[in-house]
């Protein structure tokens, strides 16, 4: 049996919420799928009809009736999926947050061309969700919880491309500090995953991706870039109770990357020495 494979208990008895399955290549996906391993019970969002076709089948794959629409750029459609699990489970235990969302036009070139517009959209989408989401989440909460979401290094440092989307991460890696202090009260953690480049539908919107993807990789102290099942792997650690006493953190799963400074000459080309 591989490493992957094997089934658990870590999970045994809980239940929770994954938003942000697109296809089998999403963070979300890769998360779920380790949580089901160990026992949990799982309900789904997408975001739409056209997304319905693919979530709805990968989450029967894992046991799951429990799946709902949720754009959450609507407030109405965050309520009634918390109405919903309300009526079907009474309790929560866990949330995965991994959606993100910035007109494709603006995740290249300058980010000084940033417009208002999308300025907004993109920090409702992408932060401001997380908040309404945990406000309503952990009122289901009632034994304790944990949450999480997805961010990226473009956070704290300047990458490709990345404009808009670093500081609607950067804002949503700080909401994770100030729900952490909101809800350790009620015994609910609140956590984010600095992810590696990962070759995903929302990934591949961001220009020069496949550049960031290769320099990530051989840069990187690991010198490779991280797997589906490896951020999954760090979601079931803060998502379990062997996270316990861990909260308001950005872990980095990343092959080590946000530690380099300079990258060692023997990583790189014979053109660059
Ligand atoms: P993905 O495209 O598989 O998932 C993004 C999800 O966001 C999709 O399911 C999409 O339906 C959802 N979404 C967008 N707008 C929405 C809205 N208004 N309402 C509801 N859902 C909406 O890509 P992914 O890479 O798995 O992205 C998941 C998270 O991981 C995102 O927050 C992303 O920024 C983050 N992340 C990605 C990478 C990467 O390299 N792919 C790295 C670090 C962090």
């Amino acid at each position: 049996m591989q490493q992957g494979q094997s089934l658990g208990s870590l999970m045994a008895g809980k239940r929770g919420l994954i938003m942000g399955v697109a296809n089998d290549r999403s963070i979300a996906w890769g998360i779920a799928d380790r949580l089901h391993r160990q026992g949990a019970e799982l309900a789904f969002t997408y975001q739409g009809d056209a997304f319905e076709r693919r979530v709805r089948p990968l989450a029967q794959s894992l046991g799951s009736d429990l799946v709902l629409p949720c754009d959450v750029s609507r407030e109405s459609d965050i309520d009634s999926v918390i109405a919903t699990l309300g009526e079907a489970w009474g309790t929560l235990d866990f949330v995965v947050h991994a959606v993100a969302y910035s007109d494709k036009d603006e995740l290249k070139g300058q980010y000084l061309d940033t417009t208002r517009d999308n300025f907004a959209k993109t920090l409702v989408v992408s932060c401001y969700s997380f908040t309404a989401l945990a406000r309503r989440a952990s009122a289901l909460m009632t034994g304790g919880g944990s949450l999480i979401t997805l961010s990226y290094l473009g956070a704290k440092r300047v990458t490709p491309n990345y404009n808009v989307m670093g500081i609607a991460k950067a804002a949503l890696e700080t909401s994770v500090r100030y729900l952490a202090a909101d809800l350790g009260g009620a015994g609910v953690r609140v956590n984010a995953i600095s992810a590696g480049p990962m070759r995903t539908l929302a990934g591949s919107a961001i220009a020069d991706a496949r550049f960031v993807y290769r320099w990530n990789g051989t840069h990187a102290p690991l010198g490779r870039n991280v797997t589906l099942e490896e951020v999954g792997s760090a979601g079931l650690y803060l998502l379990s109770d062997l996270s316990a006493g861990v909260t308001g953190e950005t872990l980095y799963v990343d092959g080590g990357y946000n530690t380099v400074g300079i990258p060692s000459p023997r990583r790189l080309g014979p053109e660059q020495n």
